[in-house]
C-alpha cells in the first residue's frame, strides 16, 4: 500500500488535540482558544460517544458539528471527529469535518469497518484508524486496507492501547511492539500515540508522551478539557491547554547516536554484557523446558490429570513477589510467565500424546499445565 501524508511532512510531533467530547458550545469554544495560540494539526471533539457501559453522556451528535465548523472559522484550526457508521460519516461530509477517525470498538468489526469504507469511497478526505481494543495486528491492518480499497490514501493509524483485565498502570496496555511493527511494515503510514487512552490518568501522561516520542511515532493525540475535572466522559486522563502546551514543550529531542569515543565505548561495554545475559536467559529457559518435559514423562507414565490450577496459581504469586523484589513491573513478567507457560504447554503437549491419535490429542491439549 502506498499512503499519502494527511500531516506536513517532516513535522514531528505532529499534534492532536481538544476534548474526549464535545459537551457544550462553550467549552468546545473554550478548549479550541485555549489552544489556538499552539496551533495543534488538529482539534479533536467526540460527537458521537461510545461508551462501555449504558447511561454515560454517549455524545452530543450532529449539534456538535457546528460548533466544530466554528472552532475552524474562529480559530484556523482543522477539525477531526470519530465514525462509527455510514451516517455519521455523511454527516460529517456535509459538516465540513477534515479528518475522520475510526474508534477502537469500530475497527474490531470488519462489517462496520467495511459500512465505513463503503460511504467513504469517491471522496478523498483522511481517515485515522485507530488499533482495536483487542490486540489483534491484523484486523488493524485489515481495517487500514478496507479504506484503502475504498480509495482513500490519506489514511493514518493512531495507537491507543489494548483493554486488560488485572494490574495495570494503564488502563489500556500499550505492547508498544505492535506499533513498532506497523511502522516497520508500512515506512509511509503515518502512527500517532493517543496517550491519553493509553494512560487513562493525566499523572503518567507527560512520562508516555516522552516514551512515543522516542519510539518515533509522528505525532501524539491528547484529550484536553478546560475544567478537567467537570469532563463528561474520561475527566482522569484530560488536561487543561496549559497543561498540554507545557507537556508538548517539554519534550526533548534525542539524537540517533553520538560520535564521543567515550559514549561508544561504555555502550559497546554494556552491549556486549545484555549478549551475554541474553545468552545465560535462553540457556536458563532451555533447561527449564528439559524439566517441563521429564514431568511430561512422568505424568503420561503414571496417568496422572495434566491440569494443576494450584500450581499455576501458586508459581504465578511467587514470581510476582520476586518482581515487586527486583522492580520489574507486573504487567512485564505476567506477559513473560504467559509466554513461558504456553510454550511450556506445547512443549508437554509433544510429549503427553506421543502415540496418540491427533483428534484425541487435540482435545487433551485444552488442560496442560507444568
Ligand atoms: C476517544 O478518542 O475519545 C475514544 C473513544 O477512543 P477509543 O476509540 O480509543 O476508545
Ligand atoms: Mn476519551
Amino acid at each position: 500500500m502506498q499512503f499519502q501524508p494527511i500531516f506536513p511532512p517532516h513535522k514531528r510531533p505532529i499534534l492532536i488535540a481538544g476534548p474526549c467530547s464535545a459537551e457544550t458550545e462553550e467549552q468546545v469554544l473554550a478548549t479550541a482558544h485555549g489552544l489556538k495560540n499552539l496551533q495543534p494539526d488538529l482539534f479533536r471533539a467526540g460527537i458521537w460517544k461510545p461508551r462501555t457501559r449504558p447511561g454515560a453522556f454517549e455524545g452530543i451528535g450532529v449539534p456538535g458539528l457546528a460548533w466544530l465548523q466554528r472552532v475552524k472559522e474562529e480559530t484556523g484550526m482543522k477539525t477531526t471527529t470519530e465514525v462509527a457508521n455510514a451516517q455519521h460519516v455523511h454527516e460529517c461530509l456535509q459538516h465540513g469535518v477534515d479528518v475522520l477517525w475510526i474508534g477502537a470498538r469500530t475497527t474490531v468489526n470488519p462489517f462496520s469497518v467495511q459500512e465505513i469504507a463503503d460511504a467513504l469511497a469517491g471522496t478523498d478526505i483522511p481517515v485515522m484508524v485507530k488499533n482495536p481494543v483487542n490486540p489483534d495486528y491484523k484486523l488493524w491492518v485489515g481495517a487500514i486496507e478496507r479504506l484503502y480499497k475504498a480509495g482513500l490514501r490519506r489514511i493514518a493509524a493512531i495507537h491507543r492501547g489494548f483493554s486488560t483485565y488485572g494490574d495495570s498502570k494503564y488502563r489500556n496496555v500499550p505492547r508498544w511492539q505492535m506499533a513498532i511493527d506497523l511502522m516497520e511494515e508500512f515506512p509511509g503510514l503515518e502512527v500517532i500515540c493517543d496517550i491519553s487512552h493509553i494512560c487513562g490518568r493525566r499523572d503518567i501522561l507527560a512520562e508516555t508522551a516522552q516514551k512515543a516520542y522516542d519510539l518515533h511515532f509522528n505525532g501524539l493525540m491528547v484529550e484536553v478539557h478546560p475544567e478537567p475535572d467537570t469532563a463528561w466522559s474520561d475527566a482522569a486522563q484530560q488536561i487543561t491547554p496549559v497543561q498540554f502546551g507545557q507537556m508538548t514543550g517539554a519534550l526533548l529531542q534525542r539524537s540517533a547516536t553520538s560520535d564521543d569515543p567515550d559514549y561508544l565505548l561504555k555502550i559497546e561495554n554494556f552491549r556486549q554484557q545484555i549478549d551475554e545475559f541474553d545468552e545465560e536467559i535462553i540457556h536458563l529457559i532451555a533447561q527449564r523446558m528439559q524439566m517441563v518435559r521429564e514431568i511430561g514423562y512422568v505424568k503420561k507414565d503414571k496417568n496422572i490429570a495434566i491440569f494443576q490450577p494450584e500450581r499455576w496459581r501458586a508459581l504465578a504469586d511467587a514470581c510476582r513477589r520476586r518482581a515487586d523484589k527486583n522492580e520489574l513491573s507486573r504487567e512485564f513478567i505476567g506477559l513473560f510467565l504467559e509466554a513461558i507457560h504456553q510454550e511450556g504447554i506445547n512443549q508437554q503437549e509433544k510429549v503427553m500424546n506421543q502415540g496418540v491419535s491427533t483428534e484425541v490429542a487435540a482435545a487433551g491439549n485444552l488442560w496442560m499445565n507444568d
